[in-house]
């Protein structure tokens, strides 16, 4: 299948690692030039240059949870050319108690989670309407519509990105541009990856019983009974950011192996 991605511009924020990373890397590989975003000179310079042998990738580094930083960012882009992708990717979760989370840190996942990407596709949505083509896709989480006790401002901050989704879909009613969310479960990224191995030792049990416990008991719903691959979501990222998904709009597209029961 040919997705048509050849030459297209994507931005893919939060890509210097995880899910972002993997999705550049998809999209490098269907021929798109891709701009890699980080917090850091250093991580953004070391991604572009690991994956500059694929395709065309440019690297501009922004705290895309800071206004300033949007601004900067949106200029930056503008100057490489018209963006035809925009995949707001960056989030962060911590477990932690509902009653120790604090204001600043509500906050702080609004910012990072939900108002990176309302200021992102407040730049970008108008002239992609414009051009009457253009992606906007939103990394939500299936911790969107199932919450978990210990997530609550991330369940919250996921939610609220899958109805921004769907609200800007509305807008774009009647142009040849899309607005999706996509809900991964748990990924095998390296962050996670790290995450886990270290809740396993603490329990002193190996990784592989640690992993299979873990969807046995805490994720019995899940159909696959494993971690989804960063190529897994990274690879549904592209596919909807394809011509060929001209016709998916304001859908919640989940990637999370079936943990969630239900049919639609
Ligand atoms: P990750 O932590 O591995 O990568 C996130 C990237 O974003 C990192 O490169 C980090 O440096 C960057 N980043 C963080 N804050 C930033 C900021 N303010 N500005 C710019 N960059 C910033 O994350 P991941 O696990 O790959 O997750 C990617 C997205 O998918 C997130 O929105 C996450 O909530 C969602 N998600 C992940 C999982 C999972 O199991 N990994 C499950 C559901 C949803």
């Amino acid at each position: 299948m040919d997705l048509k991605l050849s030459g297209k511009l994507v931005l893919v924020t939060g890509s210097t690692s995880g899910i972002g990373k993997g999705a550049a890397k998809s999209f490098l590989q269907e021929g798109a030039r891709v701009i890699i975003n980080g917090r850091t000179e250093a991580g953004v310079n070391a991604v572009v240059e690991e994956l500059s042998s694929i395709g065309t990738v440019y690297g501009i580094t922004a705290d895309v949870s800071k206004a300033e930083d949007c601004e900067y960012l949106v200029k930056k882009v503008n100057k490489i050319g018209d963006l035809d992708v925009l995949v707001n990717n960056t989030g962060i979760f911590e477990v932690k108690p509902f009653l120790e989370v604090t204001d600043e840190e509500w906050l702080n996942y609004y910012q990072v989670n939900v108002l990176s990407a309302v200021r992102l596709s407040r730049a970008f949505l108008q002239e992609m309407m414009e051009r009457n083509f253009g992606r906007i896709i939103n990394l939500a989480s299936e911790a969107g519509i199932k919450p978990y006790p210990e997530l609550v401002p991330y369940g919250v901050s996921k939610t609220s990105l899958i109805t921004l989704s769907r609200g800007l879909a509305e807008i774009t009613k009647g142009t040849g541009v899309t607005v999706n969310s996509i809900l991964p479960g748990p990924t095998w990224t390296e962050g996670f990856a790290q995450f886990i191995t270290d809740l396993a030792n603490e329990k002193g049990q190996d990784l592989d019983t640690f992993i299979k416990e873990y969807f046995k008991n805490d994720q019995p719903t899940s159909l696959i009974q494993r971690y989804a691959t960063v190529e897994e979501v990274a690879d549904t990222i592209v596919f909807l950011a394809s011509e060929n998904a001209s016709a998916i709009n304001g859908v919640a597209q989940r990637v999370e192996g079936g943990i969630i029961q239900s049919i639609l």
